[in-house]
């Protein structure tokens, strides 16, 4: 994109949506609890592709995902009185977790509606950051019903985990410090669910490295962020079948939909065994544990999805929470 093409594409963003000015000062008020993640390399992966791949190791993020980067965020942007109410999330991954790890440094009472079935390890860690949990019956009862029911009777604040301006502009701030530590890029594969991570990480990109061109990795069997993308308004899938859990989302958002369509140049896809592949590759190659979702991006460069050679490749890896068993039960499959 040249200098007019990339103003142009800032311009059509619709106001009240975050901008990179937005991602600036959500990098100022996390820098003292995020952890600035290191950014690896791989000679190996680099011989595979043909290019120079820089993954930027959110799986070492607080609460093993970047989105302590957005929780954290959207919770210090409360008032004083809605920070003494609390806040709610409905979620069964990352979200919930870093929301009640956020809520709990920042003294914000919080709650979090997961199922009855979600995995016993994600209800435990999520107590243990002090969250309050409330289970429902994922077959009978309505999570955003339930959610919407709690912050009115106890004026809790609701944080989605992608669809809100705090929270977007929070995930951009791994992409900002990816390019700050290693210059401009000619690409970066971002990790795709609901479009949280991938649109903050576009205003960054677009600040910081105009040129780079912007891809969103999602699921194979959940391709709703392509089919959005491609056809101009947002498609509704069912449940997708995948292993990547963090990308199960249905739709993508209304707030990061016109900032992907503004920055993003296309949504690829990845399949299951890919991903697995890339879950072996990052264990036996790079000694680093990273959870099915995580790997969409890296599986992208590693399978030629997106052709890598001779070029300055980013990848963001989203997070390293997988349950031991899971993980050995994929690498030994
Ligand atoms: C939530 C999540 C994603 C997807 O992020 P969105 O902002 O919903 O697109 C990707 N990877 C991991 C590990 C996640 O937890």
């Amino acid at each position: 994109m040249n200098a007019q093409a990339q103003q142009d594409a800032l311009r059509s963003i619709p106001p009240g949506l975050p901008t990179y000015d937005d991602v600036l000062t959500a990098a100022w008020r996390i820098k003292d609890v995020a952890h600035r993640t290191p950014v690896l390399t791989s000679r190996t992966a680099d011989a595979r592709t043909g290019g120079k791949l820089f993954f930027k190791a959110e799986n070492f993020q607080r609460s093993g995902a970047f989105k302590f980067r957005g929780a954290y965020n959207a919770i210090a942007r409360l008032s004083p009185e809605a920070k003494t109410r609390g806040v709610v999330a409905f979620s069964s991954g990352n979200h919930a977790q870093a929301i009640a790890y956020a809520g709990q440094l920042q003294g914000v009472p919080t709650v979090i509606i997961m199922p009855q079935d979600a995995p016993a390890m994600k209800v435990a860690a999520t107590k243990g950051y002090g969250g309050e949990v409330v289970m429902y019956d994922r077959y009978t009862e309505d999570r955003e019903a339930i959610g919407r029911r709690l912050s009115a009777e106890r004026g809790l604040t609701l944080i989605p985990p992608y669809d809100h301006e705090d929270v977007i502009a929070g995930q951009g701030t791994a992409a900002k410090e990816l390019f700050e530590e290693v210059g401009s890029l000619d690409m970066l594969l971002v990790c795709t669910g609901g479009g949280g991570l991938l649109a903050g990480s576009a205003l960054a990109a677009k600040a910081l490295s105009p040129e780079c061109r912007i891809y969103g990795v999602e699921p194979e069997a959940g391709n709703d962020a392509q089919q959005s993308f491609r056809s101009g308004s947002i498609v509704r899938i069912p449940v997708p079948a995948t292993i990547a859990d963090g990308a199960q989302t249905t739709y993508i958002g209304t707030k990061t939909f016109p900032i992907m369509r503004a920055l993003v140049d296309d949504i690829l896809t990845v399949s299951d065994a890919q991903l697995v592949d890339t879950m072996r590759f990052f264990v036996e190659r790079m000694k680093i544990v990273v959870e099915p979702t995580g790997c969409l991006s890296a599986a992208a460069a590693l399978n030629g999805i997106v052709p890598c050679e001779g070029k300055r490749v980013g990848i963001i890896i989203s997070g390293g929470n997988v349950d031991p068993k899971a993980l050995a039960g994929f690498l030994a499959g």
